[in-house]
């Protein structure tokens, strides 16, 4: 009913796209929710960053307690770059409100979710986290309980239908509003809807305006590291492939002006960051009209690469179909560029790629791999499987498992296939492939895909490999002892331990791998510990190393490798003293 008011309330309003940016309609419905078709005008653009954000403490609260009794935010997300880059410019507009993050949602004030629609499993577990809610909002009402980004513009109402307690459903359109519409609910206890429209609710422009890019000034605090961070170039695609939920839930594809990325490059760098990460949902489509100038994707590169004080630059996640030579080259000629392409291929069967409708044929996709080896023969390629799409056989899952044996990836991410309502593969086709064969498949293409990885970095065994320095491993990360974790030969727990790693003893000349080439100071640099890191290929790479060294570019000498992981030690590049003579005159 709620959904039909709404409609019929859409339909009246004349098609402007004035109107429509403006349009603030207050809807009655039985959830008393305030519904905000589009967006308030456009705020000055900046970028982004974060991943699951949790248990951060954060000074800087004076502005909040002035103007917002609420201190303590929660905030869980799951799902892609592009949610983990939200959450962090979420945080950090409630920071400057002044809330601090905590580690569980008992002690928070605010509660988010910033949530994926690209698989039912990720929906599923958000709904599941709502209902360990409903207990603490009847005994503490006070909280404010949101539900943030795809899953959000994908179930609207919905979400009210199934978790009545939650007070705001906001699309990833409508991002910045976030704070204003805590500081409402807190103070009126109505719940907020603010979604962008749907993609059919009016002309293309109208649409795209609807899905504001959340770009606000970046706060290096609100990073993982200060040193890495994700730039967005694009929102939102146009492709519409069958499977997918994303042109939906995030709207149509829309490029950033290069002015705003390149403010926002030189920004980061200004900040300390080494190494942007540009996202889109196809990035390298990427191409920017102003007037009578085009700025194509690898015009965007050239300018990032001038960028000083950025070292590295990667992009995520490439359409096959738009990898032109010129994109290849810009890899091949700018040393910047991170030798690594992420190129979903989805499917080794025409028959199938033509069901998920991914406008490229197996030999297309075959040509493309055959171009990117030629042009940057280091080049790194991952890409992303979906098995037991609608109506694979036997037949079509042999030719994906073809593909991989033939393009020999880096890796592969390998999904088994999810149907989502709202996408035309939901509507078109039976998702007839049973469980068990998706989960045979999914394992048997993973097999392969390991065995490849692993006789794939071997080579690189003897070698040395520039490494950015991350920080921990994930095994020294779970060490709880308030001292830096002892020196360990072991690589993550969860891999295979092969070889023999260096204590760091011969590392550098005062014994640790730190840098420093004093052999007889008092060390304040603390132990050693197991780091982590990538090569410029995106390899994984683990050495022992003092600490001190995260966020460096070192030279690391790889002595064993498995399907995920190099295993090395930091080579020191110990220069000796310098000798002056003394001349007499
Ligand atoms: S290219 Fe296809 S899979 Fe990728 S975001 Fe667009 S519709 Fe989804």
């Amino acid at each position: 009913m709620f959904r039909d008011r709404l409609c019929r309330r859409r339909r009246l309003i004349p098609a402007s796209a004035d109107r429509f940016a403006a349009a603030r309609m207050a809807v009655g419905n039985t959830f008393g929710i305030e519904y905000c078709v589009a967006n308030e005008p456009r705020r000055p653009r900046g970028s982004h960053t974060i991943g699951r954000l949790v248990g951060v403490a954060m000074a800087d609260t004076r502005s909040a307690t002035i103007n917002n009794p609420l201190k303590k935010l929660y905030i869980e997300t799951v799902g892609c770059q592009m949610n983990m880059l939200d959450s962090e410019l979420v945080v950090a507009a409630l920071r400057k409100r002044g809330y601090t993050l905590v580690n569980t949602p008992r002690d928070a004030d605010a509660i988010l979710f910033n949530t994926c629609s690209v698989r039912q499993h990720a929906e599923d577990k958000i709904y599941s986290a709502l209902g360990r809610l409903k207990h603490a909002k009847t005994h503490h009402p006070h909280k404010v309980i949101g539900v943030l980004g795809c899953m959000a513009q994908n179930h609207q109402k919905q979400i009210f239908e199934r978790a009545p307690f939650v007070d705001l459903v906001v699309g990833p359109g409508q991002l910045h509003q976030v704070p204003d519409l805590i500081e409402q609910v807190a103070k009126d206890r109505q719940p907020r809807l603010e979604v962008s429209l749907d993609r059919k609710a009016g002309t293309r422009n109208q649409v795209a305006s609807s899905f504001e890019s959340y770009d606000p000034l970046r706060d290096p605090e609100m990073r993982p590291t200060p040193y890495q961070a994700f730039v967005r170039i694009m929102i939102g695609c146009d492709k519409f492939c069958t499977y997918c939920i994303v042109p939906k839930v995030r709207g149509p594809e829309q490029s950033r002006s290069p002015e705003q990325i390149l403010a926002e490059a030189r920004q980061l760098a200004a900040e300390g960051c080494r190494e942007i990460t540009l996202l889109g949902q196809t990035v390298n489509s990427y191409r920017h009209r102003d007037g009578e100038r085009t700025t194509r994707f690898s015009d965007l590169l050239a300018m990032l690469h001038d960028v000083e004080g950025i070292d590295r630059i990667k992009f995520v996640t490439n359409y096959p179909k738009d990898m032109t030579q010129d994109v290849l080259e810009a890899v091949r000629d700018l040393p910047k560029i991170c030798r690594y392409l992420h190129v979903p291929a989805q499917s080794g069967s025409n028959r199938i790629l033509e069901r998920m409708k991914r406008l490229y044929t197996v030999e297309e996709y075959r040509e493309m791999m055959a171009r990117i080896r030629e042009t940057v023969p280091d080049c790194a390629v991952t890409s992303d499987f979906i098995v037991g799409f609608c109506g694979e056989t036997e037949e079509d899952f042999e030719q994906t498992v073809r593909l991989v044996e033939e393009c020999r990836f880096k890796n592969s991410f390998i999904f088994k296939y999810s149907p989502r309502e709202g996408t035309k593969g939901y509507e078109l086709y039976t998702d007839d492939v049973p469980e068990e064969v998706k989960k045979r498949r999914n394992n048997d293409l993973l097999a392969i895909q390991n065995r490849i990885s692993e006789e794939d970095n071997q080579p690189f065994i003897g070698r040395e490999v520039e490494i950015l320095i991350e920080g921990p491993s994930k095994r020294a990360a779970k060490q709880q002892s308030p001292q830096p974790a002892p020196v360990s030969p072991v690589a993550d727990s969860s891999l295979p331990i092969v070889g023999q790693a260096s204590t760091g003893q011969d590392n550098g000349a005062c014994g640790s791998d730190c840098g420093c080439d004093d052999t007889g100071h008092d060390h304040e640099h603390g132990q050693l510990i197991q780091l982590t890191g990538r090569t410029m290929c995106d390899r994984i790479a683990v050495f022992d190393g003092n600490p001190r060294l995260i966020g460096q570019i070192m030279p690391v000498r790889i002595y064993d490798a498995n399907a995920f992981t190099l295993f090395g030690v930091v080579v020191t590049q110990h220069a000796g003293p310098e000798v002056y003579s003394l001349s007499l005159s």
